[in-house]
């Protein structure tokens, strides 16, 4: 028997539809690309997307089309993410971190029809711009004052567009499967792919972000999110806010500990949400500047695992909740968040850290599972690792134009490419990427574990471990650091720090200094590139 309920389509022009009604007056505060800070309401940016689906309507763009933006998190962003979906096109969001020759692939692969550029990104867009041939039209988000030369041809200006056009637009209705979004995963192997969001998953998606054991965000509070827009919809953030009411503050181009700072405490942000190298920029500012945000009270933080001590010195010296989340493009990205079960609350605080650490609990809505290379499940008992694999309505089942998918099986789960732990809690932990864990006699050796160790070193202010080939052993772990601000450490004395606290075999045969880390579009280690740098290093021994 059917249920006698509306089957009432789940869609994003919906969530600003509400927002506009029932949050009417609740702030936007953007601090913009051009340097000030912009501030309106969800009403207003309601009608700033009706004005936009108007202006794109009459530069012919209908349903299914694909449209690009290269940009900051910002006010006009988040103009185009509801007005394209709205209208029934696709919001394609590009990183401006990837390498130009990827960026001209993805476009051309989306085969993209318009091209949405903050000023920031122009120069980059100008480079590519005649290996794009599927665009037809470029905006640049600023206003006339700000409009800057360029070689580029029929080139629009956003507030021109934007302004002359009515904002009474009737949202379409269609299909809640209809395609929203696109996003492609950064290609560390092969081609990047594309990941095709739909209306139903983004607003189920959203739900979920603001659950208050997942983001909590709420009318009473304050988000800032520094993931960025062009990074898997800033983890959906955009689209959740407006659905729960709470203020949005974006960042703009001001992602440094200074900037964050100012604009949190300016804002009195509550919760802000990205990933890791982010949070250790800041806490150097706050150390250096004797400062912190006092009405910060959660920090989400995913995309690569979060040093343990990363969330002790929030906790013990600012008092505030770090909540490590675990997701991939591939799953909106949302797949775990980590919140202390409440029997926790009283535990000693090795073993409130300890769990912690770990990458959370799955959210409703997402299915997880371990298990070994036969397929066969796994025991839940926080030691036997094996493959993750997921299932929901927010994780892929194809990749955009991609016939085949070796990581989706029969029974339709997704393989994440992850290896991972699951505890009687369910508590799931990422013992490694499956590229990267370290085979050394037969054994296997988390780089995560070992660079979490490492990070609690004072001496160590970034760490990277990867496998390097070794005659006996097959492979051994090799230690690449980049030292603390102002100090030198010593080699031995470092590798001492090991013993005792991970089996000797697991220690790292050497250790490596250097002054950075190769960081990738995301804001990730490049662990690939690392271990093509170190593929004939010799350790020099212990
Ligand atoms: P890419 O890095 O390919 O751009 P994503 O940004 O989607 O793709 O990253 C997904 C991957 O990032 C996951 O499969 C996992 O390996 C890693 N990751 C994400 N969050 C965490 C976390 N909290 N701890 C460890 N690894 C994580």
């Amino acid at each position: 028997m059917r249920g006698l309920m509306m089957d009432t389509p789940l869609l994003i022009s919906s969530i600003l539809e509400h927002a506009r009604g029932v949050f009417a007056d609740q702030q936007i505060v953007t601090r913009t690309v051009e340097g000030p800070i912009h501030r309106y309401t969800y009403a207003e940016a309601h009608a700033r997307a009706c004005q936009l689906a108007n202006a794109l309507a009459g530069l012919g763009v209908g349903q299914g089309d694909r449209i690009a933006t290269i940009a900051w998190n910002t006010h006009r962003h988040f103009e185009i993410y509801f007005a394209v979906s709205g209208m029934g096109s696709i919001c394609h969001t590009m990183n401006p971190r990837l390498h130009p020759s990827q960026v001209a692939y993805i476009v051309n692969h989306a085969e993209d029809r318009v091209l949405f550029v903050d000023l920031t990104f122009l120069p980059f867009v100008e480079a590519v711009a005649d290996k794009l041939p599927s665009v037809r039209q470029i905006v640049v988000m600023t206003d006339r004052a700000h409009m800057p030369e360029t070689k580029l041809a029929d080139i629009l200006c956003y507030e021109d567009l934007v302004n002359g056009h009515s904002d009474i637009y009737d949202w379409p209705t269609f299909d809640e499967n209809t395609a929203s979004s696109l996003c492609y995963t950064s290609g560390t192997t092969g081609h990047p792919k594309g990941v095709l969001y739909s209306h139903r998953s983004t607003v189920l998606h959203s739900y979920a972000v603001c659950l208050p054991d997942v983001m909590h965000l709420a009318e009473s509070e304050a988000f800032l999110p520094v993931v960025p827009m062009f990074h898997v919809n800033a983890w959906g953030t955009p689209y959740a806010a407006p659905l729960s009411g709470v203020k949005l503050v974006m960042p703009g181009p001001g992602l440094d500990g200074a900037s964050l700072t100012e604009l949190m405490n300016a804002e009195e942000v509550t919760t802000t949400a990205g990933v890791p190298t982010v949070w250790l920029g800041l806490l150097n500012h706050w150390r250096q500047q004797k400062t912190s945000v006092p009405t910060l009270k959660r920090l989400v933080v995913g995309g690569s695992a979060v040093p343990r001590s990363m969330i002790e010195i929030f906790h013990d010296d600012f008092g505030i909740e770090v909540r490590h989340a675990w997701g991939m493009t591939e799953m909106s990205p949302l797949g775990s968040v980590n919140v202390l079960k409440s029997s926790l609350r009283d535990a000693p605080a090795e073993r409130r850290f300890d769990v912690l650490s770990k990458q959370g609990r799955p959210i409703f809505g997402v299915r997880m599972k371990i298990v070994d290379e036969q397929d066969k499940p796994l025991p839940h008992d926080g030691k036997a690792f094996g493959t993750l694999k997921v299932q929901g309505p927010w994780v892929c089942s194809s990749y955009y134009k991609l016939d085949e998918s070796e990581a989706h099986d029969a029974e339709g789960w997704f393989a994440t490419g992850d290896v991972a732990t699951l505890d009687a809690d369910s508590y799931m932990a990422i013992t490694d990427r499956e590229k990267d864990l370290i085979k050394s006699g037969g054994e296997w050796i988390s780089s995560i574990d070992i660079e979490n160790l490492a990070m609690s070193h004072v001496q160590i202010a970034q760490a990277a471990v990867v496998g390097i080939a070794d005659v006996k052993w097959g492979e051994r772990p090799l230690l690449i650091v980049v030292p603390a601000p102002g100090t030198a450490p010593a080699k031995t004395e470092l590798l001492k720090f090991f013993e005792g606290k991970i089996a000797k075999w697991m220690i790292p045969d050497d250790v490596v200094f250097v002054d950075s880390l190769p960081i990738g579009a995301t804001g990730k280690v490049l662990k690939g590139k690392l271990r093509e740098e170190y593929a004939d290093y010799q350790p020099t021994g212990r």
